[in-house]
């Protein structure tokens, strides 16, 4: 539908108009991670239909939603991944953060079906700590490391590393993600995310602050996303990006995604689960309502 055509914007009663969705399609997972979120969700064995998938951000786009990411449990677990893709309408962005182990088998046909480019989770270039962050074990790394060559190679790009940092065991490796990331001459970009405290994980908190502080130091540019106004730098010609959702209330106020969990609910926020509303097995012409009455849910987790 183009601009002309456009119903309304969904804006949520603190002004910030969605934009883009965050679709969870499977709680599954290959790998177990020891702070994981699970998206928030954790209790739902469901999962959506495609139809459910393409109802959804066909109702969104009308209302001005152009971007789309995929997330899990693990994305790829999904067979039907392809599939979900062929039934989307026009989008800006369509992307995936994936844990990377089962995309060197399907980073072809994924792109060929309309997905735009991915995020891979890797924290750590050390084998050992890869298996103990992920509690996995055999050849999972090497695979990881596979998927991101495959990536880039049929064009998911620019393919983004997730690193979540955690204090003293990845925290002390940013430079070493650094020269990793630049080998790959601008195709890869580096993007550090700030621990969320899940799973007890505290003692693993960083400093962000500090991490911000050497970041801008050694910077050539920095500029600001308007997504929850996340700050990107340029070092030495390598993009890195720092996600720092942890007690920022700018983070949430520019906010501007709407969050489906695997079983079909539309979730207002990653940290509250007591106001979703379920869109699962909705025709195309009830998704409008149902996604109004998400989006006037939306309050920012920082006001609560
Ligand atoms: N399995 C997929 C993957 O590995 O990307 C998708 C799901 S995973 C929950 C999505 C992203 O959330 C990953 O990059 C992961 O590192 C990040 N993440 C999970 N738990 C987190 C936490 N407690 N704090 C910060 N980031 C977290």
């Amino acid at each position: 539908m183009n601009q002309t055509s456009l119903k309304d914007v969904l804006t949520d009663p603190f002004g910030r108009t969605i934009k883009s969705l965050r679709i969870s399609i499977t709680n599954r997972c290959n790998l177990n991670c020891i702070y994981c979120h699970h998206e928030g969700d954790t209790d739902s064995q469901g999962e959506m239909s495609v139809e459910t998938i393409s109802n959804i951000v066909h109702a969104a786009i009308d209302y001005g939603v152009n971007r789309v990411k995929f997330s899990g449990g693990e994305p790829l677990l999904r067979k039907d991944f392809e599939e979900i893709l062929l039934s989307l309408p026009k989008l800006k962005d369509v992307s995936a953060t994936t844990n990377g182990i089962l995309l060197k088998e399907r980073a072809h046909s994924l792109k060929e079906a309309g997905l735009d480019r991915v995020n891979i989770s890797l924290d750590t270039l050390d084998p050992e700590k890869y298996h103990y962050i992920t509690n996995s074990n055999g050849k999972m790394f090497e695979k990881v490391l596979e998927g991101i060559h495959s990536a880039v190679d049929v064009g998911l790009t620019p393919v983004k590393l997730n690193m979540v940092l955690l204090k003293g065991l990845t925290d002390i490796e940013i430079d070493d993600m650094l020269e990793f990331t630049s080998e790959y001459k601008g195709q890869v970009i580096l993007q550090l995310i700030e621990l969320m405290d899940f799973n007890d994980v505290s003692s693993y908190q960083i400093d962000a602050d500090l991490i911000e502080k050497n970041l801008n130091l050694r910077a050539d540019e920095v500029r600001i996303r308007s997504m929850h106004r996340r700050k990107k730098y340029i070092i030495n010609g390598t993009e890195v990006e720092f996600v720092r959702p942890v007690d920022n209330t700018e983070f949430c106020a520019n906010c501007n995604r709407l969050r489906v969990t695997a079983d079909g609910k539309l979730k207002p926020c990653l940290l509250v689960n007591d106001n979703l509303v379920d869109a699962s097995g909705a025709s195309l012409e009830e998704m409008p309502e149902l996604l109004k009455l998400a989006v006037s849910r939306r309050i920012p987790y920082c006001r609560k």
